[in-house]
């Protein structure tokens, strides 16, 4: 009785959350900083206060003022999300009927795949030109939904404004998500290009504002199609401890630059460093760097620091091939990482 599109699907599978402490653990993208203390602060409050009884607010209006005021937008033009997959689920219900088409550049990341599946969608990939940049023109303009992750995981590239200039009219106003997951630890972002029709940026705080754990996200869109999302959301979406941290965490812009600037500075370390390991690295905007060795098979690498108890990505996707992706961790992390690679290799 499972509706067959479900039971064809073999379900997403996330990368993996070993439960045990003493794990380098560089294969999700998480900060390896503490989220600014001033979450903590907000935390307490609410959880010593009245918070917990009652139903927290449906909309998230105080996380959305701040957040317009963060961003330079109106509040009604954010949506609350029980992290940037639950919008993004909240968006493929709202825009993508049963037999629709929905669209993604490849590779990047798999769960758009399994988002169309679970609609009881096509879904098509579109796959990157070797320098990592869209083809042009694009070859689906007509999807119900099209997804490009920006920066992109696997490869931590990142398309210039330029680039999505040209392809945003090419969708003609059909639904365009511009996923920003990782955009602060790039240089530009595409927010000013929510005033073009049908486009909205996707963001969370589980990398960037080190928050993974609390499960936030939001999208930012015109008002009027977030009109349209909210009667698809769950009403209580965000817990009421998630909206204060997220709130928290968005008004401390100096934390999250600085920590920004600390990742930024280990990841072109760790580029460097893996350069005479054997590695071509691909130039990271992200918070983790894709790299595929020259000569040795990426599994056996994957495998060998796994047993050490590094744990990184190994990825493998069909039409394009293997890789290792690896999270920018602490300077500590990263030594250890490089110092037992040597040994590996
Ligand atoms: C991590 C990630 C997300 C979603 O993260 P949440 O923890 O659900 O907020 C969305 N898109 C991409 C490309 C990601 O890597």
């Amino acid at each position: 009785m499972i509706r067959p599109n479900i039971a064809r699907m073999a379900g997403y599978v996330p990368g993996e959350q070993p439960r045990d402490g003493d794990i380098v653990k560089l294969n999700t993208n998480e900060s390896p900083y503490s989220p600014t203390p001033m979450v903590l602060d907000a935390l307490r409050a609410a959880i010593t206060g009245d918070r917990l009884r009652k139903y927290p607010d449906p909309s998230g209006i105080a996380f959305r003022r701040t957040a317009a005021r963060v961003l330079g937008v109106q509040p009604d033009m954010i949506l609350i999300g029980n992290g940037s997959d639950d919008i993004l689920t909240i968006i493929t219900r709202a825009f993508v009927p049963e037999g629709g088409l929905m669209v993604a550049p490849t590779p990047s990341y798999i769960l758009y795949r399994s988002l169309a599946e679970i609609q009881g969608a096509l879904f098509q990939s579109v796959a990157f030109t070797t320098d990592w940049q869209l083809p042009r023109p694009w070859p689906l303009p007509a999807a119900d939904l099209t997804l490009v992750p920006n920066p992109n995981s696997p490869s931590g590239t990142h398309l210039d404004r330029n680039a999505l200039d040209q392809l945003v009219p090419t969708l003609d106003g059909r639904p365009l998500v511009i996923d920003e997951a990782y955009v602060d630890f790039a240089d530009e972002n595409a927010l000013p290009l929510v005033e073009c029709p049908g486009v909205m940026v996707t963001r969370t705080l589980s990398k960037s504002y080190a928050l993974a754990g609390m499960r936030f996200g939001y999208a930012v869109a015109d008002a009027a199609i977030v009109h349209e999302l909210l009667k698809v959301k769950d009403s209580y979406n965000c817990d009421a401890l998630s909206l204060v941290a997220a709130e928290a965490a968005l008004a401390d812009q100096n934390y999250l630059a600085e920590t920004v600037r600390r990742i930024r500075v280990t990841r072109s370390r760790l580029m460097t460093a893996l350069e005479p390991l054997g590695f071509d690295v691909t130039p990271s905007a992200a918070n983790f760097v894709w790299c595929r060795h020259r000569t040795l098979p990426h599994r056996p690498i994957y495998d060998a620091l796994k047993q050490r108890r590094i744990l990184i990505r190994y990825m493998d996707y069909p039409g394009y091939g293997d890789g290792l992706r690896i999270t920018v961790g602490s300077d500590a992390e990263i030594d250890l990482l490089l110092t037992t690679l040597r040994e590996v290799l």
